[in-house]
């Protein structure tokens, strides 16, 4: 049974951390989904980049649809993800790392759900990150003494250009603390589909009007790659925490509720 999945961005190679690592294409709706599995002390990992064609892909032309289907299709049931994203206060600077609490949806002209026909439900929002994921994350971090914020708002716009200066304002008055474009898409689905979500994001530029800087993506090179090592170490830690959890641990949380992709058997 796969322990946990790490969907991610092209640029953390979490696949490198593997034993074994095997590439495998998972079947899906919308076409076949590359991922690569393998063992990483003693938990069994699933690695699925978020841009599965290795080609440059805009966040509302990501087929979200697709990659969390694979995911259900291998058998997953809990999923962490790293997002890279813009800070909403000065008080939360270049290098920091978020665990999401809550996010608050500005997408638009994507299509955000399993549901599209007369056959739908309201999935339940009101903890959208599975608090026992969160918690499980914090540990991981704390055990490594990485210092991360235990709770942190994600404001999802549809990109890909940024924001202006009063949108960052605005969103920040709003109750925002970070702001990127695909985590709310991927939390969404995770939750039609029944999987234990979590996040850590990382803050690699300030928001328009916070910084005298312009926003160009080439210039967060090195703190994309800090967040991506202490990411790695974090997932590695654990691997090792899920390695010794009983597979038929109750799970405390409530996400499982709806599962509009019909699981494999066994
Ligand atoms: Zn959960």
């Amino acid at each position: 049974m796969v322990d946990l999945a790490v969907l991610a961005s092209q640029d953390v190679d979490m696949a490198a951390l593997l034993t074994n690592p095997t590439e495998i294409l998972i079947d899906t709706a919308g076409g076949p989904v590359p991922a690569t599995v393998g063992t990483l002390h003693g938990s069994e990992l699933i690695i699925l980049h978020r841009n599965a064609t290795g080609r440059p892909v805009a966040p509302h032309a990501l087929d979200y649809r697709a990659n969390i289907e694979a995911l259900v299709r291998a058998g997953v049931h809990r999923v962490v993800t790293t997002a890279m994203v813009g800070s909403l206060r000065p008080s939360l600077p270049v290098g920091t790392g978020v665990v999401l609490d809550q996010f608050i949806d500005f997408t638009r002209d994507r299509r955000s759900t399993y549901f599209t026909g007369h056959d739908f439900g309201h999935a339940d929002m009101a903890e959208p990150y599975c608090p026992e994921l969160r918690k499980s994350l914090l540990q991981s971090a704390q055990h490594l003494d990485v210092a991360v914020s235990p709770h942190g708002c994600y404001v999802c716009t549809a990109g890909p250009r940024f924001e202006t200066r009063a949108e960052v304002r605005m969103f920040a008055r709003l109750g925002g603390d970070v702001v990127g474009f695909t985590n709310v898409t991927e939390c969404v689905m995770a939750r039609e589909a029944g999987l234990c979500f979590a996040t850590y994001a990382g803050v690699v530029n300030l928001g328009a009007g916070l910084s005298d800087q312009s926003l160009r993506t080439e210039w967060w090179h090195d703190a994309r790659e800090a967040h991506a090592t202490r990411f790695g170490a974090i997932i590695a830690e654990l691997a090792k925490v899920l390695a010794r959890t009983p597979p038929d641990t109750p799970k405390a949380c409530r996400c499982a509720t709806s599962t509009p992709i019909e699981r494999p058997a066994g």
